[in-house]
């Protein structure tokens, strides 16, 4: 299938951050392969800011590092690397002093998008927007990137918000959310909104559950100070599982369109019922495999932070009284595996005798690894011994039924960049979302913390602690497998 890569205007990307390890990571080797893939106009310029003192030679040798080491083999192709590069270009500033910001203003010129990536610490934030305005660098049509973690509380989100909204519009600010760039994630709402097949049985007459599990093999260990801060709670589930709960759970909007389909992830938020001191279960990793335990590596022998949540929630709508949505998310697991799994209620009457292969429908949605879809039926077991059910599943992994297409397939970065420059904000978070999630998450975090809750210890390569497996078995239900 020929390529339908379309590109973008012209733009200025200037990167606060530049030398960090997202910008090395993620941002610099996405915005090669989107130059690569011919989505990037040649006059487009790409501008360093950070504390380092480079020129822009030296940075050209830093992305150049980046790209050898974060970018596939196959994708590196000299030509298209030294054309790239040309693009680069370098200020050294401090962001919260005064210097570099008139170099950064020479850059300016007319006729380009004008994007600005705020790849620092969340506390560097208003310092940056102010300096964009008050050195007249940021026109009126420009956008700001901003990174997770957008506060860690509804008061710091709400602050962090004011200070962002005294600088640039909420038509500017575009809050990234990498989960929702992801091709499967979009495809959720494709699947939900441009068939007849699935929307009709959405909703909680024929919904026995949903599972959303985002497990992860590795631990803290090199970042443990830092997460101890934080937690599973706030670093996983009030971003990136709440994003997939509202574009499960929400309602069909209007139109594909930024805001239709924010205001309807925003309602479903709202609807989101507190959560039982019961219907949570928190755990910290032990040691073992030749590594050390939560409490080693996070450096703090007392912490109570969690390494692992589940949580089981209701949405309070006519659409999903009654069907339970259970969460969980954790370090240190058996597998590396983020999946949504929607279980379907049986039939209401079964016509065959023999039951014993009987299992309900599940749709499942995986985001990694190998994103796809997969919808377990029922069928006839095939050849003689009467009519026995068994099930199968009706299989589709984007990589095989789309090879030729995918290879171009942009990662979540790449596409929520390309997304900025275009002046696209369906997949980004507003403002009144960000803060409508935490005012659900504070009470969660401040009743544990009230109560004194330890996390319980679980073994590392198991799928959490004992009580998550209860929280679904007192419900006459089970997790899926982790890593099966
Ligand atoms: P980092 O510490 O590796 O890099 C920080 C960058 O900011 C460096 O380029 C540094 O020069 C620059 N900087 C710091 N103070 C400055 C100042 N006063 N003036 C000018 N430049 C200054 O950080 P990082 O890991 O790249 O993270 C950047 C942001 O992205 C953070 O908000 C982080 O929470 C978020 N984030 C990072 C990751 C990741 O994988 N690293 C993932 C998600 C979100």
């Amino acid at each position: 299938m020929a390529s339908r890569v379309i590109p973008v205007e012209v733009f200025d990307l200037v990167i606060f951050g530049g030398t960090g390890d997202l910008a090395r990571r993620k941002i610099l080797p996405g915005l090669y392969l989107r130059w690569l893939a011919g989505q990037i106009p040649a006059e487009a310029r790409i501008i360093g800011a950070a504390r380092g003192e480079l020129d822009d030679q030296g940075f050209r040798d830093f992305v150049a590092a980046s790209i050898e080491e974060f970018v596939a083999r196959d994708r590196k192709d000299k030509a298209a690397i030294k054309g790239f590069l040309e693009r680069l270009h370098y200020v050294a500033i401090d962001v919260t002093g005064e210097k570099g910001w008139k170099d950064l203003k020479a850059l300016g010129r007319e006729g380009a998008v004008q994007a600005f990536y705020f790849s620092v610490a969340p506390a560097l934030f208003g310092a940056i927007a102010e300096r964009l305005r008050s050195y007249e660098i940021a026109g009126a049509e420009a956008r700001i990137v901003v990174e997770k973690p957008f506060g860690r509380d509804l008061a710091s989100a709400r602050a962090l918000n004011a200070t962002l909204a005294q600088h640039f519009e909420e038509g500017q600010i575009y809050r990234i959310d990498h989960y929702l760039g992801k091709e499967t994630v979009q495809n959720l709402m494709a699947v939900r909104f441009a068939n007849i097949l699935f929307e009709p049985l959405w909703k909680s007459e024929y919904i026995d559950h949903v599972q959303i599990t985002v497990a992860e093999t590795v631990g803290v260990e090199g970042r443990g100070a830092y997460y101890d801060k934080s937690g599973a709670m706030r670093d996983m589930v009030q971003n990136h599982i709440m994003q997939l709960l509202c574009l499960i759970a929400m309602e069909p909007p209007y139109h594909f369109d930024p805001d239709a389909v924010r205001d309807e992830k925003l309602k479903v938020i709202r609807a989101l019922d507190p959560v039982k001191p019961e219907d949570i279960v928190r755990g910290q990793y032990l040691a073992g495999a030749g590594e050390g335990s939560y409490l080693e590596h996070s450096g703090n022998k007392d912490s109570r932070t969690e390494s692992y949540i589940a949580l089981k929630v209701h949405i309070s709508n006519w659409r999903w009284k009654g069907t339970p949505f259970y969460l969980r998310t954790g370090k240190r697991l058996r597998a590396r595996e983020s999946e949504i799994a929607i279980t379907f209620r049986e039939p209401p009457h079964s016509i065959f005798d023999d039951h014993s292969g009987w299992r309900e429908n599940v749709l499942v949605i995986r985001l990694q690894p190998d994103e796809g879809m997969n919808l377990k039926v029922m069928i006839k077991e095939p050849g003689p011994g009467g009519m026995r059910l068994t099930q199968v599943p009706l299989d589709m992994s984007f990589a095989e039924a789309l090879a030729n297409t995918m290879e171009d397939v942009p990662d979540a970065y790449e596409r929520l960049i390309m997304d900025v420059i275009r002046g696209n904000q369906t997949l980004f978070m507003r403002g009144d979302e960000v803060e409508a999630a935490w005012a659900w998450t504070d009470p969660i975090i401040q009743g544990w913390e009230a109560r004194g809750d330890r996390p319980q210890g679980y073994d590392p390569g198991t799928s959490g602690p004992e009580d998550a497996l209860m929280l679904m078995h007192r419900d006459g239900r089970r997790w899926r497998g982790i890593g099966q």
